[in-house]
């Protein structure tokens, strides 16, 4: 294989699909790291912006290549998700982050990401109900982080399934809010307890007046509709200040924690909490 400098992994990348047999020698490696334990969870904090002390953790997933070190999810859940391998990888992702959850002190919930072939192909209250069994962990400690692509599947009934969650105690939240062509009525139709600000509006908050507007309109939005906000790929502390200044109660970025293996992570307040 051979490398470009922006990391191995670039050699297996899906744009890479001109070239057919190393897509599927991609793919067959991919359908082998279940069994061979290939994958692992990173965790980064989430923090409540009044104390800077980790409120959840969110679970992010990574496949550990024997010869390409650590690849990110963006490049091998599409592919997952493509030759039908999101479903049992899914299940391995919940079981795991429930179990290591179920360990950490019991005012900390834990957010996990769901692929919107997850939540409309399969069995998915069944699957969420039997790992919070399995590890002990209490349903009201467990977040389910959906994107807007899910609401758009049209053939399926997504609304049963998120009330099928909801009803089993969890709380289902809107990821990457914003990014999408979600439409506001979708707030009011899905039974969302929370929803996540994409980091792109958060990264121009300072220097853009209509990100801050937006994300000042999207936290009074949520308020009224019952639903707390948490803010993505927050680095700086001029974007804290916008942040609680907006009204967002949660946040989460480099600022606060990278993500790391579960052993290396810390329930302290992560940073000097700044005025
Ligand atoms: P996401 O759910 O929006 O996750 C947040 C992403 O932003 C993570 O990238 C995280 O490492 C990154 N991030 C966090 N803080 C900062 C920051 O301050 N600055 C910047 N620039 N980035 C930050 P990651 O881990 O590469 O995950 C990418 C995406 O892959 C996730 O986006 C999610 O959509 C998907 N993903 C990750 N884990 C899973 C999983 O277990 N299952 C599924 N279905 N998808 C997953
Ligand atoms: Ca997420
Ligand atoms: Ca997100
Ligand atoms: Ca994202």
């Amino acid at each position: 294989a051979k490398t470009d400098g922006r990391g191995c992994y670039r050699f297996f990348a899906p744009a890479m699909d001109t070239d057919v047999r190393l897509q599927r020698a991609f793919e067959l490696q991919l359908r082998e790291a279940l069994p061979r334990r290939e994958f692992e969870l990173h965790y980064q904090p989430i923090v409540d912006l009044s104390t800077c002390r980790p409120c959840a953790v969110e679970a992010l997933v990574r496949w550990r290549h024997p010869e390409h070190g650590l690849i990110p999810p963006d490049k091998f859940i599409p592919v997952a998700e493509e030759i039908g391998l999101i479903g049992p990888l899914g299940e391995w992702i919940l079981a795991t982050a429930c179990r290591t959850a179920a360990e950490w002190p019991s005012d900390i919930r834990l957010a996990v990401n769901l692929s919107a072939k997850q939540v409309v192909g399969g069995d998915l209250v069944e699957v969420v109900r039997r790992a919070l069994a399995d590890t002990g962990l209490p349903a009201g400690r467990l977040e389910l982080e959906i994107t807007e692509s899910v609401l758009l599947q049209k053939d399926h009934d997504s609304l049963a399934v998120l009330h099928g969650l909801t009803a089993l105690g969890v709380h289902v939240v809107l990821d990457d809010f914003g990014t999408g062509y979600s439409s506001l009525s979708y707030l009011q139709l899905f039974p969302f307890s929370k929803i996540k600000i994409d980091r792109t509006f958060v990264a121009e908050l300072t220097t853009r007046a209509d990100c801050a507007a937006i994300v000042s309109s999207v936290t009074t939005l949520a308020r009224a509709l019952a639903m707390s906000t948490t803010a993505e790929g927050v680095e700086t502390w001029d974007q804290v200040a916008l942040l609680r200044a907006a009204g967002c109660r949660e946040a989460q970025g480099w600022l606060f924690g990278r993500p790391v293996p579960a052993a290396a992570l810390s329930f302290e307040p992560t940073a000097a909490c700044a005025p």
